[in-house]
């Protein structure tokens, strides 16, 4: 998706401070008007009297971009900020984030409008070097209903047809995926922590290769395994993994069963031990 340039000329909405980002905000325009693309949002920052911006706006047909990402906008400003927000962003966090509007305009195309988000979101990441605990909404900064989408059910049902919290998982999961070609299962994340999970199943060591049975892994971190009989094909989280069936257990290769899971596995030899852990999020 190209994007456009048309940056601001306000000075009341584009201050001209330099920054380092460490962050990308998202956020929504809460405007579902017919016509309230990005352009139409764009020119409203630019309205002199407008002291809001944005970096980004994002609609079905379009990126715009209004401030460069190097400059300060006016997307987060509050009387006070969380304190995750503080300690991990700064006292004034607009300061150092990037900002990404979507439109909501009843004319526009959501799906369209999200997926160019998704693919902006993991293009600014990649970037960077960050990894998804570097995208925040505005809600977790300021406590904000922004994107109202991401924050209350209410909106999300209406827009996703799910809850709010899923949705938003499901958001930082599509950028994750973009991002590393690995499904991020976001509800294990922690922050920066690998997580190592330590089982007591048996796994078997064939021509080099260790096999680990599918469910009690998959199952021990979450994952869903699905089953058909028929065929004996297996899936883990709807991606479908070679497998082969010992006495009834389907073991697949640790190395494939941990890309299904979006995990990264290791084998120490001395201790024929496999280790699986979250993939790491930042590549640096
Ligand atoms: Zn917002």
């Amino acid at each position: 998706m190209p994007i456009t340039e048309m940056l601001l000329t306000n000075k009341t909405a584009r201050p001209g401070m330099k920054i380092t980002p460490k962050a990308l905000v998202i956020h929504w325009t809460a405007n579902e008007s017919k016509g309230a693309n990005a352009v139409a949002n764009r020119n409203y920052f630019n309205n002199p009297t407008t002291e809001a911006s944005a970096h980004y706006i994002v609609d079905d047909k379009q990126i715009v971009r209004c401030l460069p990402e190097t400059e300060m906008g006016y997307h987060i400003g509050a009387k006070s900020y969380k304190p995750e927000a503080l300690q991990l962003l700064s006292s004034y966090p607009n300061n150092c984030t990037i900002g990404i509007e979507m439109c909501v305009n009843a004319d526009g195309n959501f799906q369209a409008m999200y997926q160019n988000t998704v693919e902006l979101a993991a293009g600014i990441l990649k970037r960077y070097g960050w990894g998804i605990q570097n995208l925040w909404r505005h809600f977790d900064i300021t406590g904000k209903n922004c994107p109202a989408f991401f924050v209350s059910d209410a909106f999300s049902l209406r827009f996703f047809g799910r809850k709010a919290a899923e949705a938003w998982e499901k958001f930082k999961s599509d950028v994750h995926i973009l991002l590393t070609g690995y499904t991020q299962k976001s509800r294990e994340y922690v922050d920066n922590c690998n997580i190592q999970i330590r089982l007591t199943v048996k796994g078997r060591l064939r021509e080099g290769v260790s096999y680990l049975p599918v469910r009690a892994v998959a199952e021990a971190i979450g994952g869903v395994v699905g089953w058909d009989a028929e065929t004996e094909r297996v899936t883990v989280d709807g991606r479908e993994l070679a497998v082969t069936i010992e006495d009834g257990t389907a073991y697949a290769s640790a190395r494939n069963l941990a890309v299904a899971l979006g995990m990264q596995a290791t084998w120490d030899q001395a201790s024929r031990t496999v280790t699986l852990e979250n993939f790491p999020q930042n590549h640096e």
